[in-house]
């Protein structure tokens, strides 16, 4: 354990090794230029690139790459090593500014929705100077940008970037006129990972699993995870020994991992960071979903990070943990000892209401893919109706503002365990709420609707522009204002006259509430063809437009691929089913009718009075169920083949898919989950879902 300190950040190009191998004035230059917004000079840029260079061939690197993130929401990179020709015929090992600074990867296969045609097909990669670059797998991975010929964004960093920038912009007219003269504010975010490891040799036998990520067809074992024996369990040791592995690579990179725990479902398990900028913890999050996966993989097992791979039981999400810090690191989401004196507070607290109430499509949109479809509103993550959970005393510091009463507070109460020796110490002043889409939790807001395997980009996107927008119009007024403290206190009463439906303290896994919510007139958006549409909305495209974040080209590009996305995964999904039900569920389906025949003629040749009774029920079963296998996959294959006609039109073709194919998929897949129940397991083609949940030991 005492390595630990020395191996952590050991990859990374970390402030710290800059300072020490960079000459003080280029340092003070980069730095500089970060903090005024502005891109290296190209003379500065070579310096820094020839130290990390230095630095990362001494570590064993030969190669260097852009890191980026595409529209696919995972990475990209393109080697490139840093041999160069020397004039001896040898080869020296060389890194410029220019290559630092600026790629050119071509991938034009990347989505762009249009942005760019693969015949005009220049697309850059910028250096990220706010993210450190590190190495991995003996290559210095720079992060970057990635944009098209136009400047327009084909990634996900780049508005996320944007959108930071807004927001800083906004709130520091805020702190401006509160007199704070912090030098910029941030967003930071902790990223919550909840991912399934399962036994590679077992998912090598599903091809529902190796195509899609998920399992297609399995019918649910005798144990589930009714008895809540795995939440919180001992973690099994080659689990352990995974982890402990995964935790030593996470820390190289820089990544703070901290805490892992077994989740509720079977074979489930979470890892949460300690937060960063939203930057750095959006490219950690994606090396954490990359390190899940090649770590398992080295100890002959399999990290699922789909949202659903098994029906019947618990999906993965992530929690994205949001909140905003001044550069002298205080956090503005602190309600501190006393927040009913803290306007500065209830103002941005007001604002993060605002925000969501008036953008519950954008949040909804920002996590909406086919796989998360089946996560939300599933009774086991928040439904697909947006609210929040602001606590009791939050409630009633804001219902005082709203009537114009003074608030009393209530003092937290000891905690009682009734036992002595335990600590005696004050409870939080609220319980904590599991149901609520958007939670706060003492000092940051919790958004939990993100599905495990996306990027925490988009989610972040939207959050910091739709808060940058609500502390935008809070700070026109104040600064307009004639009595500034009697305009704070306006704009939080009104705020909460306003957007107080969006507040839900209850259980928003209950029927109740998506009644309660409909009556309140939130939005239901159930499923993901249901919500991609609205995010070209006319109030979207300005609220993007007005913050530079994204252009309306942009969105409109966004949506098509998204939407384009959903009916490729859905699809795949589809045709993967078909293969599975015509080239192994049919043939054991008649191997078991043929070996009950078999066994009937047999009883029946003997010529003994013996009954044929459990073979002939048995074989009526299993025929009635096949013809209705039969049926089912051919409405499938119908659904599919009646895809072809809405080719070209990205929304009518999602919800064709939404419409028509998803539901064949789940009706073939009842019949041969009942199926699977009737056939002996020696003659079912798959590993079990026991098999699947229950077999790392
Ligand atoms: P919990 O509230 O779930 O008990 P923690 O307080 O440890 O647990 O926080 C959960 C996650 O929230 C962690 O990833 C943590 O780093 C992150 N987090 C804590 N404070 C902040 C903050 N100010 N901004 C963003 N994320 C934060
Ligand atoms: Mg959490």
């Amino acid at each position: 354990m005492s390595k630990i300190p020395a191996l952590f950040g050991s990859m990374v190009f970390s402030d710290a090794v800059m300072k020490e191998r960079l000459p003080a004035e280029t340092y003070r230059d980069m730095k500089d230029a970060i903090r005024e917004n502005r891109s290296l000079d190209r003379s500065v840029a070579d310096i820094v690139a020839n130290a990390m260079k230095d630095w990362a061939v001494e570590k064993g690197a030969t190669h260097y790459t852009h890191w980026f993130q595409p529209l696919t929401g995972i990475t990209a990179e393109k080697h490139d090593s840093f041999i160069s020709p020397a004039p001896n015929g040898g080869v020296i090992m060389e890194f410029s500014g220019k290559e630092l600074i600026r790629g050119e990867p071509d991938a034009s296969s990347f989505p762009s929705g249009g942005l760019r045609t693969t015949f005009e097909a220049r697309g850059y990669t910028a250096w990220d100077p706010t993210s450190p670059a590190f190495i991995k797998d003996g290559t210095l991975c720079i992060p970057t940008a990635f944009c098209g010929y136009g400047g327009q964004a084909l990634d996900k960093k780049t508005p996320l970037l944007r959108s930071m920038e807004a927001i800083n912009t906004q709130t520091m007219r805020l702190l401006r006129l509160f007199g704070m003269d912090c030098e910029s504010v941030t967003t930071t975010v902790g990223a919550e990972q909840e991912y399934f490891i399962i036994d590679k040799e077992v998912y090598e036998q599903r091809k529902d699993l190796i195509y899609c990520g998920r399992t297609l067809l399995g019918a649910l074992p005798p144990k589930g995870q009714e008895l809540d024996d795995h939440y919180f369990g001992v973690i099994k040791p080659r689990v352990s020994a995974f982890m402990r592995e995964l935790d030593e690579r996470l820390w190289e990179l820089g990544v703070l991992a901290k805490t892992e725990h077994n989740e509720a479902a079977p074979a489930q398990h979470e890892l949460a960071p300690i937060f960063s900028t939203t930057n750095i913890a959006c490219d950690h999050n994606q090396l954490t979903m990359e390190l899940l996966k090649k770590v398992a993989d080295r100890h002959g097992l399999v990290c699922l990070l789909h949202e659903k791979p098994f029906a019947g039981v618990n999906g993965s999400g992530k929690h994205n943990n949001w909140s905003l810090t001044t550069s002298d690191g205080i956090n503005l989401l602190n309600p501190g000892k006393t927040p009913a004196d803290n306007s500065l507070f209830l103002l941005v607290l007001c604002a993060v209401i605002a925000a969501v109430d008036e953008n519950q499509d954008l949040l909804r949109i920002s996590v909406a893919t086919a796989g998360n479809d089946h996560r939300l509103g599933a009774a086991e993550a928040p439904p697909a109706i947006v609210s929040m959970f602001i606590g009791d005393e939050l409630s009633g510091i804001l219902d005082a503002y709203e009537q114009g009463v003074d608030y009393r507070s209530h003092r937290a109460p000891y905690m009682e365990s009734g036992v002595g020796v335990l600590p005696h110490f004050r409870k939080d002043t609220t319980d904590r709420n599991r149901t609520s889409p958007f939670a706060f939790t003492g000092n940051k807001f919790e958004f939990r609707m993100l599905g495990s395997s996306i990027s925490i980009g988009d989610p972040n996107i939207v959050l910091n522009t739709i808060v940058a927008e609500s502390v935008r119009r809070f700070a026109d007024e104040l600064e307009g204002a004639a009595d500034f403290d009697a305009a704070v206190t306006e704009i939080i009463r009104r705020t909460v006259a306003e957007h107080k439906r969006i507040v839900f303290n209850g259980d928003g896994y209950s029927a109740a509430w998506e009644a309660e919510a409909e009556a309140r007139g939130l939005l239901n958006l159930r499923s993901t063809v249901d919500a991609l549409p609205h995010f070209v909305d006319e109030k979207n495209i300005e609220l993007f437009s007005r913050h530079g974040v994204f252009s309306a080209e942009e969105m409109h590009a966004r949506c098509d691929i998204m939407l384009e996305n959903y009916s490729k995964i859905v699809n795949i999904e589809a045709l993967t089913l078909i293969e599975m039900v015509e080239k192994d569920v049919y043939p054991a389906v008649l191997e078991y009718e043929n070996t009950l025949c078999d066994a009937i003629l047999a009883k029946k040749s003997t010529g003994l009075p013996v009954s044929v009774k459990t073979e002939s029920d048995l074989l009526c079963r299993i025929s009635a169920l096949g013809d209705a296998l039969y049926e089912k996959l051919g409405t499938l294959k119908a659904a599919e083949a009646a895809a072809a006609e809405k080719r070209g039109d990205a929304l009518a073709l999602a919800l064709h898919y939404r419409k028509s194919v998803v539901a064949a998929m789940e009706a073939l897949r009842a019949v041969s989950d009942e199926l699977e129940t009737a056939i002996p397991s020696e003659i079912w083609p798959y590993p079990s879902y026991g098999d699947l949940l229950f077999s790392v030991k």
